[in-house]
Protein backbone atom coordinates (compact mmCIF):
# COMPACT_ATOMS: atom_id res chain seq x y z
CA UNK A 1 0.00 0.00 0.00
CA UNK A 2 1.53 3.31 -1.50
CA UNK A 3 2.36 5.90 1.88
CA UNK A 4 -0.29 8.72 2.71
CA UNK A 5 0.26 12.50 4.03
CA UNK A 6 -2.09 14.25 5.04
CA UNK A 7 -1.36 18.37 5.27
CA UNK A 8 -3.73 20.11 7.48
CA UNK A 9 -4.20 23.65 8.20
CA UNK A 10 -4.45 24.92 5.20
CA UNK A 11 -5.87 28.84 5.43
CA UNK A 12 -7.06 28.62 1.97
CA UNK A 13 -6.93 25.32 -0.93
CA UNK A 14 -7.29 26.37 -4.06
CA UNK A 15 -8.95 23.28 -5.71
CA UNK A 16 -9.85 24.55 -9.21
CA UNK A 17 -13.04 22.50 -9.23
CA UNK A 18 -16.24 25.10 -8.72
CA UNK A 19 -18.28 21.81 -7.27
CA UNK A 20 -16.14 21.73 -4.34
CA UNK A 21 -16.36 25.36 -3.37
CA UNK A 22 -16.80 28.76 -3.91
CA UNK A 23 -15.28 31.00 -7.02
CA UNK A 24 -13.88 29.35 -9.99
CA UNK A 25 -11.19 28.05 -8.19
CA UNK A 26 -13.31 26.12 -5.99
CA UNK A 27 -11.49 27.50 -2.87
CA UNK A 28 -12.00 25.87 0.86
CA UNK A 29 -10.82 27.97 3.96
CA UNK A 30 -9.25 25.71 7.16
CA UNK A 31 -8.67 22.89 5.01
CA UNK A 32 -6.81 20.08 4.69
CA UNK A 33 -5.35 17.54 1.67
CA UNK A 34 -4.54 13.93 1.71
CA UNK A 35 -2.20 12.04 -0.74
CA UNK A 36 -1.90 8.55 -0.98
CA UNK A 37 0.97 7.57 -3.59
CA UNK A 38 0.78 9.47 -6.19
CA UNK A 39 -2.70 11.07 -6.13
CA UNK A 40 -5.15 13.13 -4.04
CA UNK A 41 -7.43 10.99 -2.20
CA UNK A 42 -9.36 13.67 -0.41
CA UNK A 43 -9.93 17.13 0.34
CA UNK A 44 -12.38 18.57 2.78
CA UNK A 45 -12.45 20.63 6.03
CA UNK A 46 -8.98 19.97 8.27
CA UNK A 47 -11.51 19.16 11.34
CA UNK A 48 -12.94 15.82 9.49
CA UNK A 49 -9.23 14.66 7.79
CA UNK A 50 -8.80 11.15 7.73
CA UNK A 51 -5.29 10.01 9.49
CA UNK A 52 -2.82 9.23 7.50
CA UNK A 53 1.18 7.71 7.88
CA UNK A 54 2.70 11.44 7.69
CA UNK A 55 1.26 14.58 8.71
CA UNK A 56 2.11 17.93 8.05
CA UNK A 57 1.12 21.44 9.50
CA UNK A 58 0.26 24.36 6.85
CA UNK A 59 -0.13 26.68 9.65
CA UNK A 60 -2.69 28.55 7.56
CA UNK A 61 -0.42 29.10 4.43
CA UNK A 62 -2.55 28.66 1.28
CA UNK A 63 -2.64 25.34 -1.03
CA UNK A 64 -3.05 25.46 -4.52
CA UNK A 65 -2.61 22.76 -7.58
CA UNK A 66 1.17 23.01 -9.38
CA UNK A 67 1.40 25.14 -12.43
CA UNK A 68 0.49 23.73 -15.76
CA UNK A 69 3.17 25.70 -17.83
CA UNK A 70 2.00 24.46 -21.55
CA UNK A 71 4.47 26.79 -23.61
CA UNK A 72 8.16 27.10 -23.56
CA UNK A 73 11.02 26.86 -25.82
CA UNK A 74 13.64 25.03 -23.62
CA UNK A 75 16.07 23.02 -25.92
CA UNK A 76 18.20 26.05 -26.36
CA UNK A 77 21.81 27.66 -26.21
CA UNK A 78 23.73 30.37 -26.07
CA UNK A 79 22.57 33.69 -24.92
CA UNK A 80 20.93 37.07 -26.02
CA UNK A 81 20.95 39.92 -23.72
CA UNK A 82 22.58 41.84 -26.14
CA UNK A 83 19.12 41.51 -28.09
CA UNK A 84 16.76 42.11 -25.05
CA UNK A 85 19.37 45.55 -23.89
CA UNK A 86 19.24 46.92 -27.53
CA UNK A 87 15.21 46.62 -27.36
CA UNK A 88 14.54 47.93 -24.55
CA UNK A 89 16.99 50.76 -25.65
CA UNK A 90 14.27 50.92 -28.80
CA UNK A 91 14.31 48.51 -31.48
CA UNK A 92 11.61 46.60 -32.45
CA UNK A 93 11.30 42.49 -31.93
CA UNK A 94 11.31 40.55 -35.37
CA UNK A 95 10.78 36.66 -35.45
CA UNK A 96 14.51 36.69 -37.06
CA UNK A 97 16.28 36.69 -33.55
CA UNK A 98 15.36 33.19 -33.24
CA UNK A 99 18.50 32.42 -35.66
CA UNK A 100 21.05 33.50 -33.62
CA UNK A 101 19.43 30.78 -31.16
CA UNK A 102 19.65 28.28 -33.75
CA UNK A 103 23.27 28.33 -34.55
CA UNK A 104 24.17 28.44 -30.56
CA UNK A 105 21.62 25.24 -30.31
CA UNK A 106 23.40 23.64 -33.64
CA UNK A 107 26.94 24.07 -32.14
CA UNK A 108 25.92 22.51 -28.43
CA UNK A 109 26.66 19.29 -27.35
CA UNK A 110 23.46 16.81 -26.11
CA UNK A 111 25.12 17.37 -22.67
CA UNK A 112 24.72 21.09 -22.97
CA UNK A 113 21.33 21.19 -24.10
CA UNK A 114 20.41 18.88 -21.49
CA UNK A 115 22.00 20.48 -18.54
CA UNK A 116 20.20 23.67 -19.98
CA UNK A 117 16.96 22.55 -19.65
CA UNK A 118 17.22 20.51 -16.75
CA UNK A 119 18.28 24.03 -14.79
CA UNK A 120 15.28 25.35 -16.20
CA UNK A 121 12.92 23.39 -15.57
CA UNK A 122 14.35 23.14 -11.73
CA UNK A 123 14.30 26.77 -11.73
CA UNK A 124 10.43 26.46 -12.46
CA UNK A 125 9.86 23.86 -10.37
CA UNK A 126 10.68 25.86 -6.97
CA UNK A 127 8.13 28.44 -7.79
CA UNK A 128 5.64 25.63 -8.81
CA UNK A 129 5.85 24.52 -12.07
CA UNK A 130 4.51 20.41 -11.71
CA UNK A 131 3.64 20.47 -15.49
CA UNK A 132 6.03 21.75 -18.24
CA UNK A 133 5.72 21.29 -22.03
CA UNK A 134 8.58 22.32 -24.15
CA UNK A 135 9.33 22.35 -27.86
CA UNK A 136 11.89 21.73 -30.85
CA UNK A 137 12.80 24.69 -33.26
CA UNK A 138 16.36 25.88 -32.65
CA UNK A 139 17.56 22.95 -34.65
CA UNK A 140 15.49 23.34 -38.08
CA UNK A 141 17.13 20.21 -39.90
CA UNK A 142 15.87 16.50 -39.46
CA UNK A 143 18.63 15.20 -37.37
CA UNK A 144 18.64 18.60 -35.27
CA UNK A 145 14.86 18.98 -34.33
CA UNK A 146 14.72 14.79 -33.26
CA UNK A 147 18.03 15.51 -31.60
CA UNK A 148 15.92 18.49 -29.32
CA UNK A 149 12.84 16.29 -29.12
CA UNK A 150 14.97 13.39 -28.11
CA UNK A 151 16.28 15.16 -25.04
CA UNK A 152 13.04 16.83 -23.90
CA UNK A 153 11.26 13.16 -24.07
CA UNK A 154 13.54 12.12 -22.04
CA UNK A 155 12.71 14.65 -19.20
CA UNK A 156 9.01 16.12 -19.55
CA UNK A 157 6.05 14.24 -20.72
CA UNK A 158 4.60 17.65 -23.09
CA UNK A 159 7.08 17.57 -25.97
CA UNK A 160 6.03 19.56 -28.98
CA UNK A 161 7.44 19.24 -32.73
CA UNK A 162 8.14 22.93 -33.77
CA UNK A 163 10.37 21.97 -36.60
CA UNK A 164 8.37 25.29 -38.55
CA UNK A 165 9.68 28.01 -35.83
CA UNK A 166 10.65 29.74 -38.80
CA UNK A 167 12.37 28.44 -42.17
CA UNK A 168 16.01 27.61 -40.98
CA UNK A 169 18.59 30.03 -42.69
CA UNK A 170 19.21 27.75 -45.65
CA UNK A 171 16.00 28.10 -46.82
CA UNK A 172 15.33 31.80 -46.26
CA UNK A 173 14.51 32.40 -50.40
CA UNK A 174 12.60 28.42 -50.21
CA UNK A 175 10.26 29.01 -47.29
CA UNK A 176 7.65 26.14 -49.59
CA UNK A 177 10.75 24.26 -49.72
CA UNK A 178 11.31 23.98 -46.07
CA UNK A 179 7.70 23.49 -45.55
CA UNK A 180 8.07 20.36 -47.42
CA UNK A 181 11.20 19.22 -45.56
CA UNK A 182 9.08 20.29 -42.02
CA UNK A 183 6.13 17.40 -43.33
CA UNK A 184 8.50 15.59 -44.83
CA UNK A 185 12.03 14.16 -43.60
CA UNK A 186 11.64 15.77 -40.94
CA UNK A 187 8.23 14.97 -39.44
CA UNK A 188 8.73 11.68 -40.46
CA UNK A 189 12.25 11.83 -37.58
CA UNK A 190 10.68 13.94 -35.29
CA UNK A 191 6.74 12.47 -35.14
CA UNK A 192 8.21 9.22 -32.74
CA UNK A 193 9.66 11.66 -30.18
CA UNK A 194 6.58 14.37 -29.84
CA UNK A 195 3.05 14.28 -28.55
CA UNK A 196 1.99 17.42 -30.66
CA UNK A 197 3.04 19.80 -33.64
CA UNK A 198 2.88 23.17 -33.59
CA UNK A 199 3.28 26.35 -36.38
CA UNK A 200 4.52 29.67 -35.76
CA UNK A 201 1.79 31.00 -37.91
CA UNK A 202 3.04 35.15 -38.22
CA UNK A 203 4.02 37.48 -41.03
CA UNK A 204 7.84 36.52 -40.93
CA UNK A 205 7.21 32.97 -40.34
CA UNK A 206 5.17 31.18 -41.44
CA UNK A 207 1.17 31.90 -43.46
CA UNK A 208 -2.35 30.22 -43.04
CA UNK A 209 -1.68 28.09 -46.17
CA UNK A 210 1.91 27.05 -44.92
CA UNK A 211 0.70 26.51 -41.19
CA UNK A 212 -2.27 24.32 -42.46
CA UNK A 213 -0.01 21.90 -44.50
CA UNK A 214 2.11 21.75 -41.55
CA UNK A 215 -0.36 20.96 -39.05
CA UNK A 216 -2.43 18.12 -41.03
CA UNK A 217 1.12 16.74 -41.90
CA UNK A 218 1.56 16.23 -37.81
CA UNK A 219 -2.17 15.27 -37.59
CA UNK A 220 -1.30 12.19 -40.25
CA UNK A 221 1.47 11.36 -38.56
CA UNK A 222 -0.62 11.25 -35.39
CA UNK A 223 0.28 14.23 -33.39
CA UNK A 224 -2.02 16.75 -31.79
CA UNK A 225 -2.27 19.93 -33.21
CA UNK A 226 -1.38 23.51 -31.41
CA UNK A 227 -0.41 26.87 -32.41
CA UNK A 228 1.45 30.23 -32.24
CA UNK A 229 -1.17 32.48 -33.36
CA UNK A 230 -1.42 36.32 -33.91
CA UNK A 231 1.27 37.42 -31.80
CA UNK A 232 2.49 40.49 -33.61
CA UNK A 233 0.34 40.98 -36.23
CA UNK A 234 -3.49 40.21 -37.14
CA UNK A 235 -3.89 36.82 -39.16
CA UNK A 236 -5.51 33.45 -39.69
CA UNK A 237 -4.05 31.68 -37.22
CA UNK A 238 -6.84 31.03 -34.58
CA UNK A 239 -9.44 30.42 -36.75
CA UNK A 240 -6.96 27.85 -38.43
CA UNK A 241 -6.56 26.26 -34.88
CA UNK A 242 -9.90 26.50 -33.95
CA UNK A 243 -10.93 24.70 -37.30
CA UNK A 244 -8.47 22.11 -37.11
CA UNK A 245 -9.42 21.82 -33.12
CA UNK A 246 -6.10 22.42 -32.28
CA UNK A 247 -6.24 21.88 -27.88
CA UNK A 248 -4.73 25.71 -27.78
CA UNK A 249 -4.13 29.20 -29.69
CA UNK A 250 -1.15 30.62 -28.08
CA UNK A 251 -0.51 34.19 -27.66
CA UNK A 252 -3.79 35.64 -29.09
CA UNK A 253 -2.58 39.14 -28.83
CA UNK A 254 -4.30 40.80 -32.16
CA UNK A 255 -7.74 39.40 -32.29
CA UNK A 256 -10.47 40.73 -34.28
CA UNK A 257 -14.34 39.85 -32.99
CA UNK A 258 -14.29 37.06 -35.87
CA UNK A 259 -11.16 35.57 -33.89
CA UNK A 260 -12.91 35.96 -30.50
CA UNK A 261 -16.29 34.58 -31.32
CA UNK A 262 -14.63 31.52 -33.25
CA UNK A 263 -12.83 30.69 -30.03
CA UNK A 264 -15.86 30.95 -27.87
CA UNK A 265 -18.12 28.43 -30.39
CA UNK A 266 -14.86 26.04 -30.29
CA UNK A 267 -12.57 23.73 -28.00
CA UNK A 268 -9.47 25.46 -28.40
CA UNK A 269 -7.66 26.96 -25.50
CA UNK A 270 -6.38 30.59 -25.94
CA UNK A 271 -2.97 30.55 -24.28
CA UNK A 272 -1.79 33.80 -23.20
CA UNK A 273 2.12 34.57 -22.37
CA UNK A 274 2.27 37.82 -21.08
CA UNK A 275 5.92 37.48 -20.49
CA UNK A 276 6.58 37.89 -23.80
CA UNK A 277 4.88 41.46 -24.12
CA UNK A 278 6.69 42.03 -21.26
CA UNK A 279 9.76 41.53 -22.60
CA UNK A 280 9.09 42.88 -25.79
CA UNK A 281 7.60 46.18 -24.40
CA UNK A 282 4.42 45.25 -26.83
CA UNK A 283 0.62 45.50 -25.75
CA UNK A 284 -0.89 42.41 -23.95
CA UNK A 285 -3.53 40.40 -24.79
CA UNK A 286 -7.07 41.43 -23.39
CA UNK A 287 -7.77 38.73 -21.11
CA UNK A 288 -11.01 40.37 -20.02
CA UNK A 289 -12.59 40.26 -23.73
CA UNK A 290 -11.92 36.78 -24.26
CA UNK A 291 -13.05 36.01 -20.55
CA UNK A 292 -16.35 37.49 -21.40
CA UNK A 293 -16.93 35.81 -24.79
CA UNK A 294 -16.58 32.77 -22.75
CA UNK A 295 -13.28 31.24 -24.11
CA UNK A 296 -11.15 28.69 -22.11
CA UNK A 297 -8.24 31.38 -20.94
CA UNK A 298 -4.77 29.61 -20.06
CA UNK A 299 -1.22 31.84 -18.71
CA UNK A 300 2.08 30.29 -19.77
CA UNK A 301 5.64 31.71 -19.53
CA UNK A 302 6.70 31.11 -23.08
CA UNK A 303 9.73 30.36 -21.29
CA UNK A 304 12.53 31.13 -23.98
CA UNK A 305 16.31 32.66 -24.78
CA UNK A 306 14.35 35.65 -26.95
CA UNK A 307 11.10 36.96 -26.52
CA UNK A 308 10.15 35.91 -22.64
CA UNK A 309 13.14 34.49 -20.49
CA UNK A 310 11.23 33.95 -17.75
CA UNK A 311 10.01 30.28 -15.92
CA UNK A 312 8.07 32.31 -13.64
CA UNK A 313 4.01 31.51 -13.39
CA UNK A 314 3.83 33.33 -11.04
CA UNK A 315 4.88 36.42 -12.17
CA UNK A 316 2.72 35.58 -15.33
CA UNK A 317 -0.15 35.71 -13.17
CA UNK A 318 0.84 39.11 -11.56
CA UNK A 319 1.29 40.27 -14.67
CA UNK A 320 -2.08 39.25 -16.11
CA UNK A 321 -4.27 40.61 -12.91
CA UNK A 322 -2.47 43.90 -13.21
CA UNK A 323 -2.49 44.35 -17.07
CA UNK A 324 -4.94 42.11 -18.88
CA UNK A 325 -7.98 42.42 -16.89
CA UNK A 326 -8.09 39.32 -14.90
CA UNK A 327 -8.95 38.91 -11.35
CA UNK A 328 -6.57 36.96 -9.33
CA UNK A 329 -9.05 34.08 -8.95
CA UNK A 330 -9.53 33.52 -12.79
CA UNK A 331 -5.29 34.10 -13.31
CA UNK A 332 -4.63 31.73 -11.08
CA UNK A 333 -7.07 29.31 -12.68
CA UNK A 334 -5.39 29.52 -16.32
CA UNK A 335 -2.24 29.13 -14.68
CA UNK A 336 -3.10 25.55 -13.44
CA UNK A 337 -6.39 23.99 -14.95
CA UNK A 338 -6.50 26.54 -17.87
CA UNK A 339 -2.70 25.23 -18.64
CA UNK A 340 -3.84 21.56 -18.40
CA UNK A 341 -6.88 22.32 -20.59
CA UNK A 342 -4.29 23.48 -23.10
CA UNK A 343 -2.50 20.32 -22.68
CA UNK A 344 -6.28 18.36 -23.21
CA UNK A 345 -5.18 17.61 -19.30
CA UNK A 346 -7.22 15.88 -16.93
CA UNK A 347 -5.24 14.97 -14.45
CA UNK A 348 -3.42 17.97 -13.41
CA UNK A 349 -4.33 21.32 -12.61
CA UNK A 350 -6.64 20.68 -10.09
CA UNK A 351 -6.30 19.23 -6.11
CA UNK A 352 -9.98 16.96 -6.20
CA UNK A 353 -9.89 13.44 -5.43
CA UNK A 354 -8.10 11.36 -8.15
CA UNK A 355 -5.99 14.33 -9.05
CA UNK A 356 -1.79 14.05 -9.62
CA UNK A 357 -1.14 15.20 -6.02
CA UNK A 358 0.93 18.21 -7.81
CA UNK A 359 0.88 20.93 -4.63
CA UNK A 360 2.20 24.05 -3.91
CA UNK A 361 2.46 26.04 -0.50
CA UNK A 362 2.72 29.44 -0.44
CA UNK A 363 4.46 31.59 2.34
CA UNK A 364 1.03 33.55 2.45
CA UNK A 365 -2.98 32.85 3.40
CA UNK A 366 -3.92 32.93 0.35
CA UNK A 367 -3.11 32.46 -3.70
CA UNK A 368 -4.41 36.28 -4.06
CA UNK A 369 -0.67 37.19 -2.69
CA UNK A 370 0.76 35.60 -6.19
CA UNK A 371 -0.51 39.12 -7.73
CA UNK A 372 -0.88 40.90 -4.61
CA UNK A 373 2.93 40.54 -3.71
CA UNK A 374 4.69 40.47 -7.14
CA UNK A 375 8.09 39.10 -7.35
CA UNK A 376 8.31 37.89 -4.11
CA UNK A 377 9.24 34.22 -3.73
CA UNK A 378 6.37 33.00 -2.14
CA UNK A 379 6.45 29.14 -2.71
CA UNK A 380 7.72 27.24 -0.13
CA UNK A 381 6.88 23.48 -0.78
CA UNK A 382 6.67 21.25 -4.16
CA UNK A 383 5.29 17.75 -4.39
CA UNK A 384 5.18 16.56 -7.63
CA UNK A 385 3.28 13.10 -8.04
CA UNK A 386 2.70 13.18 -4.47
CA UNK A 387 6.46 13.46 -3.67
CA UNK A 388 8.21 16.55 -2.16
CA UNK A 389 10.24 17.74 -4.54
CA UNK A 390 11.18 21.43 -3.04
CA UNK A 391 11.15 22.76 0.21
CA UNK A 392 12.55 26.05 1.60
ZN1 LIG B 1 6.43 30.21 -28.22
Amino acid sequence: MAATTVIRNIGSLATGDPQLGPGPLGVLRDAALVIDGERVAWVGPTGLAPAADTALDAEGRAALPGFVDSHSHLVFAGDRTEEFNARMSGRPYSAGGIRTTVAATRAASDAELAATLDRHVREALRQGTTTLETKSGYGLTPEEEARALRIAATRLEEVTYLGAHVAAPEYADDVAGYVDLVTGPMLDACAPHARWVDVFCERGAFDGDQARAVLTAGVARGLLPRVHANQLTYGPGVQLAVELGAASADHCTHLTDADVAALAAGSTVATLLPGCEFSTRADYPDARRLLDAGVTVALSTDCNPGSSFTSSMPFCVAVAVREMGMTPDEAVWSATAGGAAALRREDVGRLRPGARADVVLLDAPSHVHLAYRPGVPLVTDVWRRGERVWHR
